[in-house]
């Protein structure tokens, strides 16, 4: 990323390094390149607005194009070969797609890993109730959400329920054309005064994100006298008809409310995407592209690591926090070597290359006030490295080795990838974690490295072409070449 050349003769000139906007950088014929990942991109983005949803296309991807289950490979006795291709999965939320490469798994592999959780409202176990006319859903928000940006916006209804029987149902409403949609209300601005007067955290309570689904009561000749909330009853009718399903199955389902809507490109330029849930699909599916696309033999094991439940801390058994990347490396060295050793899984680890592949924050003209001045990453400037997150005093955070951090930039470097380091914020003012501190926890190398976004979390965030173009080409250039 050097832009002023040095003649060797001149030993006083020096280098500058300016972040500046990567267009004119690219190679010959790379914006059209770009431009075409881009609108593959946003597809994804507008079909797989869940972990669910990421996972079963992500697994869909990988056996079109010949990625063999692992778990069946070690079941049937099967031996791999470098050039192989294998995925496993888990819970049909998290997943690790690779390519075996030519050194023994002993010398570790280059893994990016990222996920497929985004900040959400999740039904209750009890969430279908009657107020006034209207029927509502009662709503459990996940991740870090700011109450108020979703309110009176068109929703959609995604996930499943498993009925008393054991049986599944796929519910996917508010996307498709002639769907209804859900929505959340808010009081008009002429009945604010009290609300209006509260802070922008206490204004809308969480307890008052409830969606709002029907208001229309049971027909007369199908009135049912001893029930009261006789729209409620409609629901549950139509809920059964549509589903089969009954009140009592909610307690068995994991239905998530996200914006209804498509990704779009953003701006008279078209250089940004406005799309939701970008926090981390913009780099989870670059992740899974550069895995999918490679059409050659690497030379270590190149990986791709999909995870759920990153935005609540990473627990659960389909969460970073897990036993499951672990066990996929045992899987991987039982499928590869003659004999398994449990010492190799060890080695494996502790000599695995990783970043953590997730999204960064832009610098926001309106909010300078947070920004880490000169360390800010800035829109369509590059994939971000950040060597270090957490908060105020580096806590929380992995912090990645200068050693390592050179690595990764030779990669970036050698292969044409435009990037820039950066920091989240200025010192004291927030913070936040990624999934880096448990990949360390196992022996990894890691650094975190990812797409900047503006308006993070919010329904709707926004993202640079550039950036998300950069990412595919970056996690390529370190898997192959780090
Ligand atoms: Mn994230
Ligand atoms: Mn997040």
């Amino acid at each position: 990323m050097a832009t002023s050349k040095t003649k060797k003769s001149d030993a006083s000139k020096v280098q500058l390094w300016k972040r500046e906007p990567g267009w004119e950088r690219l190679g010959e014929g790379e914006e059209a390149i770009l431009e075409g990942y881009c609108a593959d991109y946003i597809d994804f983005l507008s079909t797989t607005k869940t972990e669910r949803r990421v996972h079963s296309q992500l697994v869909e991807l990988a056996k079109k194009r010949g990625f063999q289950d692992l778990d069946e490979v070690n079941r049937a006795g099967k031996k791999l070969k470098a050039g192989d291709c294998v995925y496993r999965a888990i819970d049909g939320k998290t997943v690790l797609l690779t390519r075996i490469g030519k050194t023994p798994l002993a010398e570790g592999i280059n893994l990016v890993g990222g996920h497929a959780d985004c900040p959400r409202l999740d039904l209750k176990p009890y969430p279908l109730y009657q107020d006034e006319e209207l029927v509502l859903l009662d709503t459990h928000y996940y991740g870090g959400i700011k109450h108020y940006q979703w309110l009176t916006m068109p929703l959609a209804i995604y996930g499943v329920i498993i009925r008393r029987d054991g049986t599944k149902v796929e519910v996917a409403i508010g996307d498709a054309e002639d769907d209804p949609v859900f929505c959340i209300t808010d009081i008009l601005p002429h009945l604010d005064v009290d609300q209006s007067k509260k802070t922008m955290r206490e204004g809308i309570a969480a307890e008052k994100l409830n969606v709002v689904c029907g208001s229309r009561p049971v027909s007369k000749d199908e009135d049912d006298k001893d029930v009261r909330d006789k729209a409620k009853l409609n629901i549950l009718r139509l809920l059964k008809k549509t589903y089969g399903i009954e009140e009592e199955d909610f307690a068995s389902a994991e239905l998530e409310v996200v914006p209804a809507g498509k990704a779009r490109e953003l701006g008279f330029d078209r250089s940004m995407i406005l799309g939701y849930g970008q926090d981390d699909r913009i780099c989870s599916y670059a992740a899974a592209r550069a895995v999918l696309d490679y059409n050659d033999i690497p030379e270590r094991t190149m990986g791709a690591l999909i995870v759920d439940k990153e935005e609540i801390g990473s627990y659960g058994r389909t969460g970073m926090d897990s036993t499951f990347l672990a066990n996929s490396i045992a899987e991987l060295v039982a499928a590869c070597d003659k004999t398994y050793s449990d010492l190799t899984v060890r080695r494996c680890l502790e000599h695995t290359k990783m970043l953590s592949a997730d999204v960064g924050t832009c610098a926001d003209p309106d909010y300078k006030g947070v920004n880490s001045d000169g360390n800010m990453g800035r829109l369509n400037c590059g994939l971000q490295v950040n060597k270090y997150d957490g908060g105020g005093g580096k806590g929380g955070a992995s912090d990645a080795s200068a050693e390592f951090m050179a690595e990764v930039r030779k990669a970036f470097n050698d292969n044409g990838v435009i990037w820039q380091a950066c920091e989240l914020g200025k010192p004291g003012v927030g913070g936040g974690g990624t999934i880096a501190m448990y990949m360390a926890r196992l022996g990894i190398q890691v650094v975190d490295c990812g797409v900047g976004l503006m308006c993070m979390h919010a329904p709707w965030e926004i993202a640079g072409k550039l950036d998300a173009y950069m990412a595919y080409k970056g996690y390529m250039a370190f898997m192959v070449k780090a």
